[in-house]
This record gives C-alpha cells, structure tokens and sequence, in this order.
C-alpha cells in the first residue's frame, strides 16, 4: 500500500518545514520532498500539518467503561470502586472498552499507547483487528490482592510466551509497592528480561506514607535499591520523589499523567527535575476514570501550563519540550522507530487541519484547544479521514 501527501507542512523541531509531499511505502515512510509518483491512496494536504503521532505512554483501556462512574472520590476509595468494578468486568465489556478507547485516540492524534491492565489479549485482539500499535502490560501483583484468576505472574509468563508482532508489543506491568512483595517483583523483573517493565510508582501520600512506616524507607529508593530502575523501566506518576529518589530513576523512562494526579488530588510530579537529571520524560492520560479523557493534546497543555506555574517561570515546559514528550521520548522508552517524521521511519503520521486553529502555529498544537485531527495513520494505514474511521473500527463500534 502506497499513499503520496502532497503539499503538507511537516513539524520538525518545533517548526515548519512548509510544502512537503511525504511518500508512505508499506509501513514507512519512503521519501519527503517533491515527489511526483502514482499512489493507492493520495492526500492532499495544503492546509493540512503533518506531525509524528503521539504515544500515550499511560493508559488502563478494560476500564474506559467506567468512565464518569468515580468522579470526585479519594484514591483510597477510587481503587475500592475500580476493585468492584473490575470484578464484575467481563470479556465482552473488555473488548468493548478497549475499541471505545482506541477509537478516541486515534480520533485525537495517538497513534501508539502503552496499556496496563490483566486480560491484555483481549486488548491484544482488538489492536491487531484495527491496526492500532501499541505496548501491552500485564499487571502483576501479588496473588491474594488481585481480582485475576489464578497467579498473576503465571498469567504474564503466558501473555508474554505468545510473543508480539509488528504492532503490538508485550511487557510486564507491577501494579505498586502496596499490592507487590519484593519476591513478585523480582520475579516481574526476571520475567521482563527481554521487553519492559512498567509500575505505578509514588503516585499518593498514601502510598509513600504507609511504605515509610512499614518498611522504613520509600517506594522509589527501595525500587533502586532492588534493581529494578534500569532503561528498561517505566515509572508512573512519580509523584512524591526526593532528590535522591530522582536521581535514582535517571536511567529509567518517568510517565507524568498530569490530569490524573490532578483530578485525585494527588498531587503534582517533579517534572523539570526528573528531566533535569537525565530521565526520559513521557506523558499519559491515564484511564478514562480518572481523566476523563484520552486526548493527548490536553495532556501536553495541562502539563505546561501546571509546571510553568509551580515554578513561576513560563520558560518552563515549553510547547517544543511538551510535543518532544509526547512523541520522540515515548519511541525511545518503548524501542519503537518512530516519534519523528523521517525517510526510513515507521509511518504513525498524523495530519491536523490548520484551519482549526487560527492563527495557525506550531505552539497552538499545545496550548489551543481547537485543533482537529484530519487523518491518522499507522503503520503505513489510514485509521482514521475526515471524522469517519476505517471500515474495520466502523464495523466493530456497530
Ligand atoms: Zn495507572
């Protein structure tokens, strides 16, 4: 499959690179510049921006059902909801669930997510169906805390033994420091030794408080002291960190879900610290009930906007940093080619319609609320034009 777009602007480095045609052979891209040639598929794209496709590096899709179910509640009490929630959860529903949210990312400019949830062949399923590309993770815990059955880990081990594919990647997932001894995370360690390893980590006062008392010593300095805070690592939320604590995860990837920590009042991240000290900034959403949304443009603003303001310096968090976040740095933390629009490089394009923000510029893709994806494309295929999905999703949302 071919598709030509011609006469696009292309974002690259938080600029414009104006008037460009973009060559897709199969999943990549094949040439940018003039290019006069015959194609399946031709876009016309004056008045169209091409940019690379944005990586929500933080989602739980089983529940994208519930959204607008927990609103307005303490952590404490949001997990206890979720809990019932996902005891009741059936296949179909996950199924249901997992294309809802796919759809509304791919409608908002995501061309790849990283999920973490138990069931993730299902989600699996639902992503190959489609042509979605994404990193799945099974949630490991220990054994007498979670609503899967049968062990965790064991479940992982078989979800990892099928293997990936080009689109959808397979790792491990540790729910917490408050649902995971040290023998199961090791043992999610062990068995991640050849893909990721993602945790929710130091994510409330809760947690970190209630890890200090009993273990005396915190969730992310006791995470470095077991080894687990490698470039392999997926950090989420990392929200209460000391100084040495970040230093610690410098080598490792650190997700900020600003809007869920925000919306729970959990608190707010050391972002332009963690990037300080070396560690691959990315950003999520988190599930839709605790967002609510899946939107990875209104992350990037309410991540900007938030650290600009807590350390009264708008040169902070700039729309450049922000659009890097969201694209190169979640390519690099799941080893995937793509995250830039470049000859050679895995075609997850995206296409905004300039007409939706005017004036038009490359800093209102972050900071204006308007913009209106026209096209997205993953893996060399057109997902998603004009407001209307491919046949596959139209016929799996019927
Ligand atoms: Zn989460």
């Amino acid at each position: 499959m071919e598709i030509l777009i011609k006469h696009a602007d292309i974002l690259q480095n938080g600029g414009l690179a104006k008037d460009r045609d973009i060559l897709i052979e199969d999943s990549r891209v094949s040439g940018i510049g003039k290019i006069e040639c015959e194609a399946e598929s031709k876009i016309e794209g004056r008045g169209l921006l091409a940019m690379p496709g944005l990586i929500n590096m933080h989602t739980h899709l089983g529940l994208t059902m519930a959204r607008g179910l927990f609103d307005d509640l303490s952590m404490e009490d949001f997990l206890k909801q979720t809990e019932l929630f996902d005891r009741r959860n059936s296949e179909e529903s996950i199924r249901r669930s997992a294309l809802i949210g796919m759809a509304e990312m791919i409608a908002t400019g995501t061309t790849c997510f990283l999920d973490f949830y138990y069931s993730e062949d299902i989600i699996a399923k639902v992503a190959e169906a489609i042509g979605m590309r994404c990193a799945l993770a099974w949630a490991v815990l220990d054994e007498d805390k979670t609503t899967q059955k049968g062990s965790p880990v064991k479940n992982c081990e078989h979800f990892l033994s099928r293997g990936g594919s080009d689109l959808v990647n397979r790792g491990v997932a540790l729910q917490g420091v408050y649902a995971c001894s040290d023998e199961t995370m090791l043992k999610a360690k062990e068995i991640a030794s050849e893909t990721f390893l993602t945790m929710h980590l130091s994510e409330s006062q809760g947690e970190v408080y209630s890890f200090l008392k009993e273990r005396g010593k915190r969730p992310a300095e006791h995470i470095s002291s077991l080894g687990l805070a490698d470039d392999r690592f997926i950090a989420v939320h990392c929200v209460f960190l000391t100084k040495r604590e970040i230093e610690g995860l410098k080598s490792s990837t650190a997700v900020h879900c600003p809007s869920s920590n925000l919306k729970l009042a959990n608190g707010i991240a050391p972002v332009p610290e963690l990037i300080e000290a070396g560690s691959n900034l990315t950003i999520g959403t988190d599930s839709a009930a605790t967002n609510n949304s899946l939107n990875m443009f209104t992350e990037m603003r309410s991540a900007s906007l938030l650290h600009k303001s807590t350390h009264w310096d708008p040169s902070i968090m700039g729309y450049e940093t922000c659009l890097e976040i969201a694209t190169k740095n979640g390519a690099r933390a799941l080893g995937i080619d793509a995250g830039t629009i470049e000859e050679g490089k895995l075609a997850d394009i995206v296409l905004v319609d300039e007409r939706s923000i005017y004036p038009f510029t490359p800093s209102n893709l972050v900071y204006c609320t308007t913009q209106r994806v026209d096209t997205t494309i993953v893996n060399g295929r057109i997902l998603y034009r004009k407001g209307e999905f491919s046949d596959e999703i139209k016929k799996l949302l019927q």
